[in-house]
């Protein structure tokens, strides 16, 4: 497996030689109605990655008091708009806002986080982690496929994703008992951790040595970034936090916003 830190530098080179001899400007519009720190830090990534690869990136900041409706005509309006190429709500909504109504009417030819059910995209984190494996010649079929946790986001479209790449897909939640987890930790060969618990894998586990991991988690011990994994698991593979599949995540936005593009829409 690559370094994700250079496999993701090269392929924004890639992106950013591909975007430039385009005769046509890509745009992403991200819409934003909270205060949140976390979502301010999350947007500042994803405006400065399309900023890298040449993709114009604006960002529409409504006030936390915007009414479900003047949301909903922002979306309409965006879905019509010819010169947006994909945008992107971020969540989370105030709680005046049905935020399954608002991705439902994300129009699926736009929705490039894949939150729509009816998206041509699949949510980002997954759709990064099976374009990583896809580059690195990872060699799905018939492998054990284990993911921890059930998020619509992550570990449900995950599960969803191995199980077109033809793997054995066991997925687990938080009803599992812990001598199951040791179970399937124990014949898995490919196993995603998405719960937002650190230490929840450990060296007390045993491992396939031929087991890959990939850490969605992020956690914060005293300001410390960590996942879901202790560090240097017996394991072949092991993605880092930070530096991990937060990459690989954000990558994935750029890939679908040049799939829109590729579609002609
Ligand atoms: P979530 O809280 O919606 O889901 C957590 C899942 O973990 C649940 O489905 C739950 O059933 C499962 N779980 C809880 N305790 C468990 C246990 N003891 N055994 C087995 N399963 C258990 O969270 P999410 O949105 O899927 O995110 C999970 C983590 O990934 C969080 O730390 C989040 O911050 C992180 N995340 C990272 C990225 C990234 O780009 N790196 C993207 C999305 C989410």
């Amino acid at each position: 497996m690559k370094i994700i830190k250079e496999y993701v530098k090269n392929k924004k080179e890639e992106i950013f030689n591909l975007v430039k001899n385009l005769d046509i400007e890509i745009k992403l519009v991200i819409i934003q109605v909270n205060n949140d720190p976390a979502s301010d830090a999350y947007i500042r990534g994803k405006l400065k990655d399309l900023n890298e690869v040449g993709i114009k990136g604006e960002l529409i900041k409504l006030e936390v008091n915007t009414t479900q409706d003047e949301l909903l005509k922002l979306i309409n309006k965006l879905n019509n708009d010819s010169t947006v190429t994909g945008f992107i709500v971020q969540m989370p909504l105030p709680k005046h806002i049905d935020e399954e109504l608002i991705k439902r009417s994300i129009s699926p030819d736009k929705d490039v986080d894949g939150f729509n059910v009816l998206s041509k995209f699949n949510p980002a984190t997954p759709n990064g982690i099976v374009t990583y494996l896809k580059d690195n010649n990872y060699h799905f079929e018939s492998k054990n496929a284990l993911v921890i946790g059930r998020s619509n986001i992550v570990g449900r479209p995950m599960a969803e994703m191995l199980l077109k790449e033809n793997m054995n897909v066991t997925i687990l939640h938080s009803y599992t008992k812990k001598e199951d987890l040791k179970f399937y930790v124990e014949h898995a060969n490919l196993i995603i951790v998405a719960v937002g618990k650190p230490h929840f894998l450990t060296n007390d586990f045993k491992f396939n040595e031929d087991t890959i991991i990939f850490d969605v988690g992020i956690n914060r011990i005293n300001g410390k970034l960590v996942g879901d994994c202790d560090e240097n698991l017996n394991v072949k593979f092991q993605s880092p936090v930070p530096g991990g599949v937060g990459l690989l995540t954000r990558l994935s936005l750029i890939l679908n916003l040049l799939e829109v593009y590729n579609n002609g829409i």
